[in-house]
């Protein structure tokens, strides 16, 4: 039995990644794929997949697609309409897109009763294992900073990512030494603080994709885990990971860890 699949944001970068690798996934049938600017125009034609599917323009061109499981990879204003929308319908839902609050969270918990979501600001594996490391590491350290770098047209900051590293940091130690800068010359030079006050600095370079540095110091010694995505297919293991995993998964899940084992 294949799990059939809905992609929103289904022309940008990541949904026609996605759709590519559901196509390809002999346990994934591509159904139904949105994205409201390119609506009505062929999903081959826009993305070069080669599925005989036509873009919707919105969540209710899914109806009577047959779809079980969504993926959502577009902003978060869309994916939270997309997600009430799915909740309201009892379809599963995988969500990629970053800049989603606590607020969000809680909205997601309260509504998902009759279907599952898990949300991942990372479907990298590489990611998730540096997340985790770093998680380890804290304890052991002073001092901590965390550096993502991303291509030139994201448009939130810092990543999610970022704030899901600093969270978790933060949640494994509180003791850091404090900022000793008294007189910052450029406004945002020691990043934005991310709780327990841990610097985070977000870089926007043509040619990259998505990295991250978090760089631990004590006595002597540093420490640095580094994490690159190369290539925007570094994330679609996770992203089938999650399709094919989240009707097990009741409620809300964040982050791929729970789903790995780790
Ligand atoms: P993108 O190329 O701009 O793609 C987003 C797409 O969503 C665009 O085609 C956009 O259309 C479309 N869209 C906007 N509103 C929509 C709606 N209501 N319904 C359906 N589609 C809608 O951006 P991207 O680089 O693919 O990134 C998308 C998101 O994924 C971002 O939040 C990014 O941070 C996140 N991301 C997450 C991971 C992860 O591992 N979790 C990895 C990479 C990226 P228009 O442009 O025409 O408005």
């Amino acid at each position: 039995m294949t799990i059939k699949v809905g992609v929103f944001g289904a022309a940008g970068r990541m949904g026609s990644t996605v759709c590519d690798a559901v196509l390809k996934d002999p346990g994934t049938e591509l159904v139904a794929a949105v994205d409201p600017h390119h609506e009505g125009l062929d999903v081959k034609t826009v993305t070069g997949v080669d599925v005989p599917l036509v873009l919707g323009g919105s969540c209710e061109s899914m109806a009577g697609s047959g779809v079980e499981v969504v993926v959502d990879f577009t902003e978060a204003d869309a994916a939270r309409e997309n997600l009430r929308w799915c909740a309201a319908n009892g379809i599963h839902a995988v969500v990629g897109t970053t800049g989603l609050t606590d607020a969000d969270y809680d909205e997601l918990r309260a509504s998902f009763t009759s279907s599952n979501c898990v949300v991942a600001p990372n479907f990298a594996i590489g990611a998730v294992l540096m997340m985790r490391l770093a998680e380890i590491a804290a304890p052991f350290f002073e001092s901590v900073e965390v550096i993502e770098l991303h291509h030139e047209n994201k448009v939130d900051a810092p990543s999610g990512t970022a704030m899901l590293t600093v969270a978790r940091i933060a949640a494994a130690s509180s003791e850091w030494t404090p900022d000793p800068t008294t007189r910052e010359i450029l406004q945002g030079a020691r990043g934005g603080k991310g709780p327990a006050d841990i610097p985070v600095h977000s870089l926007r370079v043509k040619g990259l994709v998505a990295h991250q540095e978090v760089l631990f110091g004590t006595t002597g010694q540093t420490l640095t885990i580094r994490h690159d995505s190369l290539d925007r297919s570094s994330f679609m293991p996770g992203v089938l990971l999650a399709v094919k995993r989240v009707a097990d998964r009741p409620g809300l899940t964040v982050g791929l860890d729970a789903l790995l084992d780790l």
